[in-house]
């Protein structure tokens, strides 16, 4: 099949969990509108409830949505439900396992699930790949967090799937995996694997995607290249470290939006649209500070997405 624009196009996808026991109706997904672009590292960033694995859920076949459609890799979910899926690798959020099988057994029966012929089959490679081939024969329960993710991975890889679909990777993960796990994820990606990752880390979807879109209570709020995203926000900091220690704001410097801060230096933020950072030095030095050094910090996603989020709506 000739490669799509879109590995992933979803129009007004909705999905309302129905009630149950104590738990009230819940519209997970209201209208999600979501193009991701083959080649892309794209994340899918948005607080816990979100909707993201819900989401990734309708796409691999888990939830069934309540509205609106969906095409992997050009195919609509609904009318090619097996061979849309079979462009995909999904990694669930939660690591589900069978603890009886060794990692290279789990890999060469999800390889049979898939029906991937036993001389297409490229098991121990994909073990490697994930750094897994010197415990191909311990129990799954013998495994670290980590290892399982990665076997997770590893299984998901076993159709070569021009997507990978990851759902909170990180979760579980200790600091020296998840780094591995990332050098192996740009790895795919370099051999052009279409990558998705949901994330609730800022700083992850801001390392790692080049595209990201934020979700927020079932809706897309934004869906951009990661440096417009960061860009849309003009907000920005000027750093000062005043030459005289301060034991306070400046009365006259107050009408500004400024912290004294606890290693004496002063923040004031301000939006680059509206304030020069010339015209901020002159009041602080008409405020009588004299200035031994300043810096301006950039926004990070942090603040791009408590703007986005805490806007009213
Ligand atoms: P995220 O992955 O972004 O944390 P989820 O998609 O898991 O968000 O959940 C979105 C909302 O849907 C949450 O309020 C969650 O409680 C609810 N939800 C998720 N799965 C179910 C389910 N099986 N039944 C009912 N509600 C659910
Ligand atoms: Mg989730």
């Amino acid at each position: 099949m000739t490669a799509p624009d879109y590995a992933i196009e979803a129009i007004g996808l909705e999905k309302t969990y129905r009630a149950s026991g104590k738990l009230p109706e819940m519209r997970a997904l209201k209208g999600i509108d979501l193009k991701i672009r083959r080649g892309s590292i794209f994340g899918l960033l948005g607080p816990n409830g979100a909707g993201k694995s819900t989401f990734i859920n309708i796409l691999a076949g888990l939830v069934t949505k309540t509205g609106g459609t969906a095409k992997i890799w050009g195919l609509d979910i609904d009318k090619h439900p097996r061979t849309s899926r079979a462009a995909i690798g999904v990694v669930n959020q939660e690591i589900t396992m069978d603890p009886f099988f060794t990692p290279l057994q789990a890999i060469e029966l999800q390889a049979g699930y898939y029906g991937v012929p036993k001389a297409e089959r490229r098991s121990m490679e994909i073990l490697t790949a994930v750094g897994l081939d010197d415990k191909k024969d311990a129990y799954v329960r013998q495994l670290s967090g980590g290892m399982k993710r990665r076997l997770m991975v590893a299984k998901a890889l076993v159709h070569n799937p021009p997507v990978l679909i990851l759902d909170e990777p990180t979760a579980g993960v200790d600091v020296e995996l998840r780094r591995s796990l990332w050098a192996y994820v740009r790895e795919l990606h370099d051999n052009g694997t279409t990558i998705i990752l949901t994330t609730h880390y800022l700083e992850e979807a801001e390392e790692l995607c080049d595209e990201i879109a934020i979700i927020s209570h079932g809706e897309v709020l934004a869906q951009e290249p990661t440096p417009q995203l960061l860009s849309r926000l003009d907000q920005r900091v000027l750093k000062i470290t005043p030459r005289e220690p301060l034991d306070r704001v400046p009365p006259d410097l107050a009408s500004l939006n400024t912290v004294l801060e606890e290693d004496g230096t002063l923040s004031i933020t301000f939006r680059s649209s509206e304030t020069g950072i010339g015209r901020l030095l002159e009041q602080v030095r008409s405020a009588g500070i004299s200035v031994a050094d300043l810096s301006t910090d950039q926004p990070n996603l942090e603040d791009v997405f408590v703007a986005m989020t805490s806007a009213p709506a």
